[in-house]
């Protein structure tokens, strides 16, 4: 029997983006807000999704709830489940799809409707006894969108936010827009990242742009000082800091610790909630032997996935990088078993370290694997912030992608990123002035070239870094985006009811 969860969220002051917007832009957002909050007192805006961990979707709506309950909105998060696996081999089966590739290769036919609808049918009997008709629903990607037609059975309004595009729709990705399309023609407004995601067949009236956005203020992407950043990536076991301090039972040298580490700081951060968190679980490492002390270090963070390409970033860096300069790489995500809606994590993880282990030892020892523990969601936030931080150059190599929050984190921290020329990544990032884009995200010698020249250009790269963070704050934080949520919850309340005749 399924079941559907709610998380919880306790409410943040969006005055508290007055410190990085400015009292002047903050005062005309606060003012935006008004007619929305308004129309919306005395309903509930509730949010569907498949997983309240890994990935950017939970990423990006924990603090965006949070910040529109603050805000006087009362916004909610309810995530489904399903009684089989099946259910989640068939929604990754479309997410692959929609990226443009085939995934297992599996079908997406008759049986396939019949195990996505008859899931879904089982978690609409709790969103029942949960949602009421002057509600209105945010149903995100693939996983929840066959739930448009069952609410608007129950007059109930539902906007259906994908958070996954490909850039040139190729016919494998119209396969899986063939499968949804009659769930989500349902719905009564679709939100895409960025207007060449939109689809075909579905009414451009409809269709509504929202590019995501990070929260400068979360455990993932406060500020640090150096010290704390050291102190959490020593204690999460992550290896050497930037000073040359070890982990704790690494290798470097003891006599350079002391009882904290030998820096004063300790490995914490703030909460969510605003309490103090603690660095106390540690990473399982992948490794000859931690990460040199002081050594360069370029890092992705992704979820175990393939189309992150997580193998070509070990191709490139071993082809171009290794024999040129004594960088290490660390890729880092989260411990495989946490992510519920991804069952390819496993295999894609047994991969990398196959792929990592048939590499010649001076090659080898120079690569690292950190799989993160998610139990506590704020401190494997913390463990990102810090290793993100610790950085000198942030990649991501990924084939494939919606938006791309790893790209924006890693630009908010002022660090220079190599990435491909793909999806949101071209939005966020500008060639040659916030780091490099890579025309073709499949060529692992050009992705290690340009993170030689970076390594090789430390002004320049720096230059670069600091530039982003520029870009980042005009851009892509929460204020701008909490003002066209807003907006889209407006709009769906101003439409006319589910059902009637348009
Ligand atoms: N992430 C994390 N811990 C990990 C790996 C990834 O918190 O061990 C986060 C990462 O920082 C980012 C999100 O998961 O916020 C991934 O979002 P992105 O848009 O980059 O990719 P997606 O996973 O949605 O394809």
């Amino acid at each position: 029997m399924s079941a559907l969860t709610q998380v919880s969220i306790a409410p943040l002051e969006p005055s508290r983006f007055e410190t990085v917007l400015g009292a002047e832009a903050f005062k005309s957002f606060d003012e935006e807000l008004k007619p929305s909050r308004e129309l919306l007192d005395g309903r509930v805006v509730w949010n569907i999704n498949s997983t309240a961990a890994g990935g950017g979707v939970a990423e990006m709506l924990r603090p965006l709830l949070a910040y529109a309950n603050g805000a006087g909105v009362d916004t909610r998060w309810a995530v489904i489940s399903a009684s089989s696996p099946d259910f989640f081999t068939v929604t990754k089966r479309i997410h692959n799809h929609l990226h443009g590739v085939v995934g297992d290769g599996g079908e997406l036919g008759d049986a396939e409707h019949e195990i996505y609808q008859s899931e879904l049918e089982a978690n609409v009997e709790g969103l029942r006894e949960l949602v009421s008709p002057e509600d209105i629903v945010v149903l995100h990607d693939p996983q929840t969108a066959g739930l448009a037609g069952m609410l608007r059975e129950l007059g109930i309004k539902t906007a259906w936010r994908c958070h996954v595009g490909l850039d040139l729709p190729n016919e494998t990705a119209r396969v899986a827009w063939r499968f949804l399309l009659p769930y989500v023609q349902e719905a009564q407004l679709y939100v895409f990242s960025r207007e060449a995601f939109a689809w075909e067949g579905l009414d451009p009236e409809r269709i509504v742009v929202i590019p995501p956005s990070i929260d400068a203020f979360s455990p993932k992407n406060q500020d640090m000082e150096p010290a704390e950043v050291d102190a959490i990536v020593r204690a999460a076991g992550l290896g050497a800091d930037a000073t040359g301090h070890a982990t704790p039972g690494g290798s470097a040298d003891p006599s350079e610790e002391d009882a904290d580490g030998g820096q004063g700081a300790e490995p914490t951060f703030a909460r969510i909630d605003g309490s103090t968190g603690r660095v106390e679980r540690r990473a399982e490492m992948v490794e000859d032997a931690p990460v040199a002390p002081g050594a360069r270090l370029v890092v992705q963070v992704s979820r175990w996935d393939r189309l992150k390409d997580p193998l070509g970033v070990i191709d490139g860096f071993v082809r171009e990088v290794v024999p040129h300069s004594d960088a290490e790489l660390l890729l880092a995500g989260p411990a495989v078993e946490a992510v519920s809606d991804d069952p390819e994590g496993k295999q894609v993880l047994d991969d990398v370290c196959a792929a990592r282990d048939e590499l010649p030892d001076g090659a080898r020892e120079r690569v690292h694997l950190a799989c993160l523990p998610m139990d506590d969601g704020d401190e494997n936030a913390a463990m990102v912030n810090a290793l993100q931080r610790r950085a000198t150059i942030i990649v991501q190599k990924s084939l494939a992608e919606g938006f791309g929050l790893t790209v924006a984190e890693a630009m908010w921290k002022a660090r220079p990123v190599v990435a491909s020329r793909i999806g949101g990544i071209q939005d966020q990032m500008v060639h040659g002035e916030t780091g490099l884009l890579l025309d073709d995200p499949a060529d692992p010698a050009a992705f290690g070239d340009a993170v030689r020249q970076l390594l090789d250009e430390p002004e320049r790269a720096k230059e670069m870094g600091e530039e982003a963070r520029r870009r980042v704050r005009e851009e892509y934080l929460g204020a701008r985006h909490l003002q066209q949520w807003f907006d889209l919850f407006r709009r769906l309340v101003e439409e006319q009811q589910p059902g009637a005749k348009t």
